[in-house]
């Protein structure tokens, strides 16, 4: 049985180094990847994306949300950050303004996450609506 104990314990440490290894790559990938200037500010609702935009251009945006619910997220000077929002915990409202990649602002009661991408991947429109 100790062997047992031994190989199960094993297999927990190999399964943590993998994690933290894993952890790291994605680590690695974000602080090196030239495409680590973001350009783009991506917002999803429950997970679906329902904005691409630059964020080289100054503007307002509506989330298109069901019934009652508003978020608006403002761009402005190469940054994006949460203008209005009638969430019950208003949250979203101070986590700031995003600059670069690293970060995004999530309003959890609305499911909505905003998010900034590189510009260096495919010249992507967004557009991916599935008719079904
Ligand atoms: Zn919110």
């Amino acid at each position: 049985m100790k062997l047992l104990d031994f190989m199960r314990r094993r297999r927990d440490v190999v399964i943590i180094a993998a994690a933290l290894l894993a952890a790291l790559g994605l680590y690695l990938i974000s602080v090196l990847a030239p495409s680590s200037a973001a350009t783009t500010v991506v917002v999803t609702v429950g997970g679906q994306e329902v904005l691409r935009r630059p964020l080289s251009v100054n503007a307002e945006y509506s989330v298109p949300l069901s019934d009652g619910d508003v978020n608006v997220i403002c761009v402005e000077n190469s940054e994006v950050y949460m203008k209005e929002a009638n969430c019950r915990d208003g949250l979203c409202l101070r986590q700031g303004r995003l600059r670069n990649q690293a970060g995004t602002i999530v309003c959890l009661p609305h499911e909505v996450v905003v998010k900034l991408t590189g510009g260096a991947q495919e010249a992507d429109d967004g557009l991916d609506v599935i008719i079904q």
